[in-house]
């Protein structure tokens, strides 16, 4: 807290990291005295710019962008860009941190890092976002590369924005490569980018009941969100028979006791990206369902949770509402959505618990296949990339119960931790003190 006063969202993410690491470095000499965790919770790197641009009325308008290059020691920076008035350098740093564990959690080489502005593309016209697209590209190119920084999409940053950042970093170094991923089919995008953060986070789910004998086959679940992650977790529920009855925003929650079908997500998928519409209008379309304006979603009894709209969105309290109600298993689809406080219930309670590092990895795993494809100058096809897909889930399942599993239940927050710390810092001590 003293490094790093006014960044409450950092302290609390490398908090919840810190004791899982302390166990597990034990007296381990050579990371305490290579101050391994210190240097992890350092960023390499902090970029801060002016981003200018002018609206639709001939103002000029200025916002603050940034990248935070976390870690590189086992591959390029890579992580998303998020546009969302909330973001400072407090919330990029804790989602580089976050990034640099959940990346060498898929098993792919990948450092950690994050970026975004505090721009609110709510509202504003597509010209307007394409020219502040432009204009942030404008001097983050100077900074990212194929082989430097591979920068994705996060909140209010789609297929629509990467493709405007991405002209414009081709138009200025007459460079095609795969600086970016998240991109569209036409340019180098791979298949299931889009699907996969969500679809990961329920693969994730459905491991976690397997593991304990269970099934995802009639069960109730909340997701929280009506973005890329929250749709598509929902749509995979619906794939595997389980019941997704609610989604939300920023406005509140919808709940559809009836369920969601692929008709209804295929609605929300259109009304929320393409025409920025509010969750609220869901009921207008949809009989049999209620809008709780100002309300989060997890008050409604459920079987599975997944927080898929963003960090701290789940409190200590709807974690003891949650665990009232009979919830079995949580799967972070957003990052951080539950606050520290919120864990720990979950965790005393010996409810199934995946933390966002762990169970929403699918997307950057996804975006790591985009750089190999784009690395060889070819696409894979669907079928070959949903079965990587699985199998890398698979994979950061098995990572969390080497080091999670004891006494016949699984810590997955602290098998995340550990895993994804033992292999950053295995490579840097490799490379002595830098
Ligand atoms: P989107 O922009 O597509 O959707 C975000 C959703 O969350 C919207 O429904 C939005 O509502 C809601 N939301 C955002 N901020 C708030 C807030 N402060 N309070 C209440 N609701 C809010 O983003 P994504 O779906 O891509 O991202 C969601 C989460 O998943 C984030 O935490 C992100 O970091 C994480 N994530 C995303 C990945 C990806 O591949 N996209 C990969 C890994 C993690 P509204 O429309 O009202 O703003």
């Amino acid at each position: 807290k003293r490094r790093n006063p006014g960044q409450p969202e950092f302290v609390q993410a490398v908090q919840e990291v810190a004791q899982d690491i302390f166990d597990f470095i034990g007296d381990k000499e050579e990371y305490h005295e290579q101050q391994i965790l210190r240097r992890i919770a350092e960023p390499d790197r902090i970029v801060s710019f002016r981003v200018c641009w002018e609206d639709d009325n001939g103002c000029i308008r200025v916002q603050r962008g940034y990248r935070v290059q976390n870690n590189n020691a086992i591959g390029p920076y890579k992580g998303g860009i998020r546009f969302h008035p909330s973001v400072t350098e407090s919330v990029l740093k804790f989602l580089a941190f976050e990034q640099t564990f959940k990346n060498a959690l898929t098993g792919l080489p990948m450092g950690g890092g994050k970026g975004g502005s505090n721009f609110n593309p709510k509202g504003k016209s597509v010209r307007e976002i394409m020219r502040f697209c432009q204009s942030f590209m404008t001097e983050l190119y100077r900074h990212i590369g194929a082989d430097i920084d591979v920068p994705a999409g996060d909140i209010g940053v789609g297929g629509r924005e990467i493709g405007y950042m991405f002209g414009q970093y081709k138009r200025i170094t007459n460079q095609f490569t795969g600086v970016l991923t998240g991109k569209g089919l036409e340019y180098g995008g791979s298949m299931i980018r889009p699907e996969a953060t969500g679809y990961g986070a329920v693969y994730f789910l459905e491991n976690m009941l397997k593991h304990k004998g269970q099934g995802l086959e009639g069960r109730v679940a909340v997701v929280s969100g009506s973005g890329n992650v929250a749709t598509h977790a929902a749509e995979k529920l619906v794939q595997l028979g389980a019941k997704p009855v609610t989604l939300s925003d920023s406005g509140g929650f919808i709940h559809d006791p009836d369920g969601l079908t692929q008709e209804k997500i295929d609605w929300v998928k259109v009304h929320k990206t393409h025409r920025r519409g509010r969750i609220e209008e869901y009921c207008d379309h949809f009989t049999g369902a209620t809008f709780h304006p100002g309300k989060t979603p997890w008050n409604v009894p459920c079987d599975v949770a997944l927080p898929c709209a963003t960090q701290n969105e789940l409190s200590v309290e709807d974690a003891r509402a949650m665990i009232a109600n009979g919830v079995v298993a949580v799967s972070e689809g957003a990052n951080m959505p539950t606050t520290l406080e919120g864990v720990h219930a979950f965790k005393d309670a010996r409810i199934l618990f995946a933390p966002g590092k762990a169970a929403n990895a699918g997307g950057v795993a996804v975006s790591g296949l985009e750089m190999s494809q784009n690395s060889e100058r070819r696409s894979w096809k669907v079928e070959e990339l949903q079965t990587m897909l699985r199998d890398i889930m698979d994979g950061i399942h098995n990572r969390c119960l080497e080091y999670g599993e004891r006494d016949g239940h699984v810590d997955y927050v602290k098998g995340a931790n550990i895993a994804g710390f033992k292999k950053v810092a295995d490579a840097m001590l490799a490379f002595g003190v830098v």
